[in-house]
């Protein structure tokens, strides 16, 4: 998708630090981290929000749930307890309108969030 930030990560025509990619998904460090550990993992598909996903991309999300999960152990927050967190929206906080979820961990959170 034209102008869309996370797009051009995908397709490695803006900078990120990527540590991780496979045929569906990339995941990179957040350019503004809330955690000593903050990764965003993303869709290659361009979807704007988890609202606008249908029955079709239901594999899909799974799939950066276990890639997430994947991450989180190859960075070694999964003893301790990390946080997905999916941003659905303008009164979520939701500011880059690609579906993404956020991996934080390596510090303890509170609950609930802000
Ligand atoms: P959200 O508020 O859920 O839409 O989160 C967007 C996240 O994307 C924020 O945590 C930003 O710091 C992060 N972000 C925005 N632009 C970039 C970028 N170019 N590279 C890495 N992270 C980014
Ligand atoms: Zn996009």
């Amino acid at each position: 998708m034209k102008d869309c930030i996370f797009c051009k990560i995908a397709e490695k025509k803006a900078p990120a630090s990527i540590i991780y990619e496979d045929d569906l998904s990339i995941a990179f460090k957040d350019i503004n981290p809330q955690a000593p550990t903050h990764i965003l993992i993303i869709p290659k598909k361009h979807l704007r929000t988890v609202v606008e996903a249908t029955e079709e991309d239901k594999e899909l999300l799974g799939h950066l749930i276990y890639v997430a999960n994947t991450i989180a152990n190859d960075l070694n927050v999964s003893n301790k307890g990390f946080r997905l967190v999916i941003n659905c929206g303008s009164q979520s906080g939701q500011m880059v309108w690609h579906v993404h979820i956020h991996l934080l961990g390596g510090r303890h959170m509170t609950w609930p969030p802000g």
